[in-house]
């Protein structure tokens, strides 16, 4: 007790937000200090991570879409799943290391907020990665229950808290009472999915062919779930699939919107079905509760209000809702020996 007291303050211990687009470190005592995409360039067919700086994180990013024919830039955790355990280990490792090179002298602890669909193998490849990465204490906890703490949620009283995590590669909804997840739906609907309807869209409309980044920032610019005060129209730059030279056109937002309505709907409808098998109890909760939003898709205008308005029920965005898993990372650090063993999400403890 005592003992691990004393490490915590020569140690720096850390929470670890391992998104599908995103991977955020947090730092107890000091807040967010690293924020980086989840990706690492590998060689093309290898899978060998580059031995470079320019490996992992937002370098790597850039990379997306701009390789030469020997590199590629993968998302290890695309889908919400680990999709290759070497290359998952080495951004883990290549994070925690990043983290703890301005180190102190002992080992950290380490809470990572795992996706609540992973399988009980990759849970166990996470542990071992951040182990081998050098944490003296791994313990797991799944996003949905990391995201409500990080939006203040009060998930340990006997009251029902909804969260819609909505990310890169998924998208979580989970009803939450008694520092447990009563019921946890993930569905492989989020942002990325937003992206592919518009590149779909630019193709079916305009014979244009455009890469993820130039989609992502349609999206982010005039992307909507809902009508707009003012609606807008954004010059796109592509390739012309007939002639195949570069080209411009202009679109609107509500072309944009028509073609989000897909992926939305989908998102819209797994809400709808998770209150739908709630039991009464929480339900009559959430009546007065509503519904919270995280994750970056969540930044989607008018999004709140479609969700309002199918379901009937008060929906908010939390604040700063791109950083609500890694603050609940640290909040769950904090209260490390509160939370040990009362959570079901939490146990791997080394
Ligand atoms: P993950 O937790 O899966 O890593 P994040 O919560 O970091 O995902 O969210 C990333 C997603 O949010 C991406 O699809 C990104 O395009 C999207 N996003 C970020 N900002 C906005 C915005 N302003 N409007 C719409 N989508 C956004
Ligand atoms: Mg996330």
């Amino acid at each position: 007790m005592i003992v691990e007291k004393l490490l915590g303050w020569f140690s720096v211990d850390m929470g670890i937000d391992l998104g599908t687009c995103n991977t955020l470190v947090c730092v107890r005592g000091e807040g967010i200090v690293l924020n980086e995409p989840s990706v690492v360039a590998v060689r093309k067919g290898t899978n060998k991570v580059l031995k470079n700086g320019t490996a992992v994180g937002s370098a790597a990013k850039e990379m997306l879409g701009k390789t030469p024919g020997t590199i590629s830039a993968i998302r290890p955790m695309k889908d919400g799943v680990i999709s290759d355990f070497d290359v998952t280990e080495a951004m883990l490792a290549y994070f925690i290391r990043k983290v703890t090179g301005r180190s102190r002298l002992f080992a950290p602890r380490v809470v990572i907020a795992v996706p609540s669909g992973i399988t009980a193998v990759e849970r166990k490849a996470v542990f071992e990665s951040a182990a081998r990465a050098g944490a003296r204490r791994v313990y797991l906890i799944e996003e949905p229950m990391a995201a409500a703490m990080g939006a203040g949620l009060p998930v340990g009283e006997p009251t029902a808290s909804m969260i819609v995590d909505i990310g890169g590669g998924t998208t979580d909804v989970a009803i939450i009472s008694l520092a447990g997840m009563v019921t946890c739906e993930s569905i492989r609907v989020a942002g990325d999915e937003f992206d592919e309807a518009i590149i779909a869209h630019m193709k079916k409309h305009y014979g244009l062919m455009i890469g993820e980044q130039t989609a992502e920032r349609i999206k982010v610019e005039i992307g909507s779930a809902a009508p707009l005060d003012k609606e807008t129209t954004m010059d796109v730059r592509g390739r012309n699939m007939v002639s195949g030279l570069p080209q411009k056109v202009v679109v609107g937002s509500e072309e944009i919107r028509e073609a989000l309505l897909e992926p939305v709907g989908q998102i819209v409808d797994t809400v709808i079905r998770t209150l739908e098998n709630a039991e009464a109890e929480l339900s009559a909760d959430l009546v007065d509760n509503g519904i919270v939003l995280a994750g970056g898709g969540a930044l989607l205008r008018g999004l709140p209000r479609v969700i309002e308005e199918r379901t009937g029920l008060s929906v908010r965005v939390a604040d700063d809702p791109l950083t609500c898993v890694a603050r609940g990372t640290a909040i769950y650090l904090e209260n490390l020996e509160e939370w040990k063993g009362t959570m079901d999400s939490d146990v791997d403890d080394g």
